[in-house]
């Protein structure tokens, strides 16, 4: 049986993959196993931020390996330390929770708010806000949380306490408060999933200043958008706020599994002894190679992903068969005038491996693709997007 077989045969249903088998890569270059050579533009749906089997990140995934690769959270280690230490210098946020992966992030910051409403307000106060069209995770609590319906489906009944409103309407939001005790609003600063859809900028500082005077949390949820992916080091950063709780995930340690809930002032002691954990938290293979990650997302790397992208943009927005370009950073949609999915093969046939959102090609480079092989992949999608 082929490998296709095999896993047609024994893994779940979930994923409508495609007919490739990826067998090794470096860098942005990936490889099926016909020897058949790809671009990658989608890094592991923005997760493998520095690419396949960079040396740097291997190093100190590697050395950490050869130290102890697990202990329990009962004991202290130093990689552990060390990157919340680093994400609160990044963020301007306080402490931290490691779990790992981006759902359980946000399912962590939603009991962190829970209970701080909880216990300033009563344990009426519970109801996280979230945005139309948002994507925050596939558990119970996130898929809640995620305001499309077609994701809840068939699932019911999902956790209680969460209700969603477009983006943009502040007075929806005014009005929810006049009926409803709302511990917290939740908003992915750019709708990955929902099709690389940038809030407005006076929206989301509009927002600050309501939740601030209400004490109602800002969440912020940087699951996709992180950890360099939208040009600074997080998207909120794109828009001059400073949110209560910060998720982050994906790209954070670089290819292995991690989630982090980042507590602001405000919440920064809300969690005490037992009320949350997580076994493979702060594990410290996934943190010394997330330390390395983070140690190399600076303001020359950031200025080279916004100068590619600027390239990409300038390539693609007034190309043949393109609407429009959307997002930040290494965050691009393209709307096309074909289906998103033809464009998608006719790339994959040609070597270059994009995503798609909703009905756009969705592009998520490792941050240091290097120039040559975006300029070949960008004109590969561009005649792929031509009428
Ligand atoms: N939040 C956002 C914004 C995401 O894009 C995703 C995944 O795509 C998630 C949460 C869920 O992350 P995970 O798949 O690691 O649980």
């Amino acid at each position: 049986m082929s490998i296709k077989e095999i896993d047609k045969q024994f893994i779940a249903g979930t994923y409508a993959r495609f007919p490739v088998e990826i067998v090794s890569g470096k860098g942005s270059l990936v490889y099926d196993d016909e020897g058949k050579e790809y671009i990658d533009m989608t890094s592991g749906i923005g997760v493998t931020a520095f690419g396949i089997a960079d040396e740097e990140w291997k190093n100190a995934a590697f050395e950490q390996m050869n130290k102890v690769q697990h202990m329990s959270n009962l004991y202290y280690t130093q990689p552990c330390a060390l990157l919340a230490k680093a994400l609160c210098e990044k963020s301007g946020m306080k402490k931290v929770f490691f779990g790992n992966s981006g759902a359980e992030a946000n399912e962590g910051a939603i009991k962190a708010a829970r209970k701080y409403a909880a216990e300033k307000k009563g344990g009426d106060c519970y109801t996280i806000v979230t945005l139309k069209n948002s994507f925050h995770g596939r558990t119970l609590t996130t898929l809640a949380a995620t305001g499309q319906e077609h994701y809840h489906e068939l699932f019911k009944p999902l956790t209680d306490g969460f209700c969603h409103i477009d983006a943009g309407d502040l007075d929806g939001l005014r009005a929810l408060m006049n009926t409803t005790e709302i511990a917290a609003v939740m908003i992915e600063c750019i709708q990955g999933e929902g099709g690389v859809i940038a809030l407005e900028k006076d929206f989301v500082r509009e927002l600050r200043e309501l939740t601030e005077q209400n004490d109602i949390l800002l969440i912020v949820d940087e699951v996709q958008t992180g950890n360099g992916r939208t040009g600074k080091y997080f998207s909120y950063m794109n828009y001059g706020i400073m949110p209560d709780i910060v998720t982050t995930a994906k790209g954070l340690a670089g290819g292995l599994p991690i989630g982090a809930v980042l507590l602001g002032e405000k919440v920064k002691d809300v969690f005490g002894f037992g009320d949350h954990g997580s076994t493979f938290g702060g594990n410290p293979v996934c943190c010394a190679a997330a330390l390395s990650v983070i140690n190399r997302i600076d303001d020359t790397l950031l200025e080279s992903v916004n100068e590619k992208s600027r390239f990409i943009r300038e390539e693609l927005e007034n190309a043949d068969g393109v609407e429009s370009v959307s997002g930040m950073g290494f965050m691009l949609g393209i709307k096309t005038v074909k289906p998103a999915k033809d464009v998608l093969k006719a790339c994959m046939e040609n070597g270059v491996l994009c995503l798609t959102a909703k009905n756009k090609i969705r592009l998520l480079p490792a941050l240091n693709i290097e120039t040559e092989q975006l300029q070949k992949a960008v004109s590969i999608i561009k005649a792929a997007c031509k009428e």
